[in-house]
């Protein structure tokens, strides 16, 4: 009896690999390729993989005496926003992953924790777990547009990129200096007053 409560596999899951048919032999091989649709909250929150769509999987299944190592190439797309300048980033990706998944009852199973090392429920393993940390690892945490995006304007907020380089706010008006001052201040300066007026 398996001595962990993992969730039991569905192999119609798509990232549910069944290895029937991989000979149990260290070194016996097959490819596995396929398309799968990308599961949901694949990512980071400006940047992710759409739920839904096209995960690429081009892995190589291999035996080994404790398990079934399974790497090679996983493509699909991103879609995010510039941290710069807020427009929508859309770009592809491209990661390796490379796993082992320990049979049960084998001596690697017994010795390593369920996170150092994938677990195989009879012939079945899922990729989730492997997709998931190499796609989050690749991504980028403050994910830009481009490497050089110049973002936006701190006073008008137009994309200083489409902006003449001498775009300036210098020689504004001292009047609308005032003004504006006063709108950043105000806020603040009300709060303590509405709570006089409640008490
Ligand atoms: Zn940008
Ligand atoms: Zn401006």
């Amino acid at each position: 009896m398996p001595k962990h409560s993992q969730k039991h596999l569905d192999p119609r899951q798509p990232l549910v690999v069944d290895t029937t048919k991989l000979p149990r032999q260290p070194g016996a091989t097959r490819a596995l390729q396929r398309v799968v649709p990308a599961p949901a909250d694949l990512g980071l929150e400006l940047i992710s993989v759409p739920e839904g769509s096209d995960l690429e999987l081009d892995l190589s299944l291999t035996s080994a005496s404790e398990g079934v190592y399974v790497s090679g190439n996983v493509r699909g797309s991103l879609s995010g926003e510039c941290g710069r300048c807020l427009d929508e980033i859309s770009q592809s990706f491209d990661v390796h992953i490379g796993e082992l998944f320990a049979y049960e009852e084998s001596t690697t199973e017994e010795t390593t924790d369920e996170d150092e090392v994938g677990r195989m429920q009879g012939d079945l393993l899922d990729l989730e777990l492997a997709v998931r940390d190499a796609v989050v690892l690749m991504l980028p945490t403050n994910p830009v547009c481009r490497p050089d995006c110049p973002g936006l304007c701190p006073e008008c907020g137009a994309h200083l990129a489409d902006l003449p380089a001498d775009h300036s706010h210098e020689d504004v008006d001292p009047r609308w200096a005032a003004l504006r001052t006063l709108s950043t201040e105000s806020p603040k300066a009300a709060s303590p007053q509405k709570r006089h007026f409640k008490e």
